[in-house]
């Protein structure tokens, strides 16, 4: 009988250690553990043997019956762990994939002109100031000098709220504004960017577009300076080989006033379609700051003068980048965008 539980013990230890299912461990403890098993088969028989040999026989049978269990137990937690390593490589992430971008943002082309260009000024000694986008009609027109009857004005048809209040045509209202508050004090260097607007609609104009206004006040200011201001700007932003010209023009805030080209940024001065095959382009307006237009602002003009400029920041931008048509600063285009 000995033999018997030995050999049971290293059937089932074989079996056990074999198995591959767990499910199948149920049918092994019922195969050597159950009421109808092996060894209950081997306890059953005892009646067969002799006193002395019967508790012998009976601590083996439950040696050997924990022994079965142990390993069933055994091989029910290593299959268990191996089956939850299975899920976990199963549902392993793949860290090396690529993720989703966010897409990124970049600032609008404008922007990135009109921030060129306050650097440019900053860096010449200019500060920034600012002012609102609704105006009175003081502001945008009577003090620069355009009366009610100007024909300046229709150049510049505004959108009116009432009769006195109307969105900005240009940025100018902003010098007659800043002037009024520092007068009399000099030096003055002001840049005034900010959006303006005009009944136009078409590849060249935008009911919305940018203005960068600038305008110095102090004694003996001149044309020079005017040029020279401007000599510096036009060839920071578009290239040193740069060279500009001045032709005589009109503004009712300006006198004397002069329409500002520059040598043609696409061929070089030598003509093409873009310059219209004079070589030259034009960018801005200036002149001298008129008389009157600092006389209400609280200056004397006897005593200082000052120069101004206005520059659309579109027309800038469209040279820069030779872009050819304004709207498509407005369409948000991605493919257009995402070139800058
Ligand atoms: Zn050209």
């Amino acid at each position: 009988m000995k033999e018997k539980l030995k050999e049971i013990k290293e059937q089932a230890e074989k079996e056990i250690k074999s198995l591959e299912d767990s499910e199948k461990l149920k049918e092994i403890q019922v195969k050597y553990l159950g009421k109808k098993g092996e060894i209950t088969g081997v306890l059953r028989s005892m009646g067969k043997l002799s006193p002395e040999e019967r508790p012998v026989i009976g601590k083996l049978a439950n040696q050997v019956k924990e022994e079965i269990s142990q390993l069933i137990e055994e091989r029910k937690a290593f299959l268990k762990e191996r089956e939850r390593e299975g899920e976990l490589n199963r549902e392993r992430i793949d860290v090396t994939l690529p993720g989703t971008r966010p897409p990124v943002s970049r600032a609008h082309p404008l922007t990135l002109v009109m921030e060129e260009i306050e650097e440019i000024f900053l860096g010449m000694g200019f500060t920034i100031a600012d002012g609102p986008e609704i105006e009175t009609d003081y502001y945008n027109f009577e003090a620069l000098n355009i009366p009610r009857e100007h024909p300046a004005r229709d150049m510049q048809d505004s959108f009116y709220i009432t009769e006195e209040i109307l969105l900005r045509t240009h940025t100018s209202p902003v010098q007659i504004r800043t002037m009024e508050k520092v007068a009399p004090e000099v030096p003055l260097r002001i840049i005034a960017p900010g959006k303006v607007f005009r009944r136009d609609d078409d590849a060249t104009h935008s009911p919305m577009f940018h203005q960068v206004e600038g305008f110095a006040v102090d004694q003996d200011i001149s044309m020079g300076d005017l040029k020279g201001t401007l000599l510096l700007f036009a060839r920071q932003i578009f290239g040193e080989s740069l060279e500009i010209r001045l032709r005589p023009s009109f503004f009712p805030f300006t006198e004397p006033s002069a329409e500002v080209d520059i040598s043609c940024v696409i061929c070089g001065g030598g003509g093409c379609r873009v310059c219209g095959q004079s070589g030259w382009l034009e960018v801005l307006g200036a002149g001298m700051i008129h008389p009157r237009v600092l006389e209400v602002s609280g200056y004397d003009p006897n005593k200082v003068t000052g120069y101004a400029f206005g520059m659309g920041v579109e027309r800038i931008a469209m040279l820069k980048y030779n872009i050819d048509d304004l709207r498509l600063f407005f369409t948000n285009d991605l493919r257009m965008l995402k070139q800058f």
